[in-house]
């Protein structure tokens, strides 16, 4: 067993809130061990409850879409949540809810060691930008160590407020573009070039 299929078992055992008396399922997350990309949401709702899956309703099948316009799968990158059991009524992970499951996602973040993480949410978002509002942030990826975090929208809210998908989709375009210039600053790291890489204004 991987260590990341081992902290699935945990989850999936977890009786640390009250969220999991009201489970059916779970949600660890899902995708490759050594993904570059990693996109944090917010919690489960019906549908990932239902299947012990993240992303899986609506707004997952506009994230692929999202993907798809950058031509990448829902293969290629780790997708998770804050929180891994749905609140009820969808409503928001409450504090002390999102402080018992933060080693889980933790453990998440070290495994993997994702390039980008992409929050979609504002609770993912909180734990690097805290006090900052998302119209103000979103597509501005910023660095923190080995790490690009890129702020954006939730997919369920282009749903509700149309306007929105247009900002999702140039959003996403970035993440290529950001992708390049980590492997352009890797390259630059490696031939141990003297002057520092002009491209980390991006961040
Ligand atoms: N919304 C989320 O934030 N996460 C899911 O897994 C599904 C919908």
């Amino acid at each position: 067993m991987s260590e990341l299929t081992d902290l699935y078992a945990q989850v999936r055992a977890c009786q640390k809130c009250d969220l999991s008396k009201g489970r059916t399922n779970a949600v660890p997350g899902e995708g490759p061990e050594h993904a570059e990309i990693m996109m944090i949401g917010e919690a489960p709702g019906f549908h990932e409850d239902q299947q012990g899956r993240p992303f899986v309703g609506a707004s997952g099948k506009f994230l692929d879409e999202l993907l798809a316009g950058i031509n990448l799968r829902r293969d290629q990158i780790y997708i998770c949540n804050v929180i891994k059991c749905r609140p009820p009524q969808n409503r928001d992970p409450q504090p002390d809810e999102m402080d018992v499951c933060r080693p889980y996602l933790d453990k998440q973040i070290e495994l993997i060691q994702p390039k980008i993480i992409i929050t979609i949410s504002r609770f993912a978002m909180m734990r690097w930008f805290a006090e900052k509002k998302i119209s103000e942030i979103h597509g501005k990826p910023r660095k923190f160590g080995n790490l690009v975090v890129l702020p954006m929208y939730h997919p369920a809210a282009a749903l509700h407020q149309p306007s929105l998908r247009r900002v999702l989709e140039d959003d996403f375009k970035r993440v290529p573009e950001i992708l390049k210039q980590l492997a352009t600053l890797k390259e630059q790291a490696e031939e141990k070039k003297p002057e520092p890489p002009q491209q980390l204004s991006m961040f």
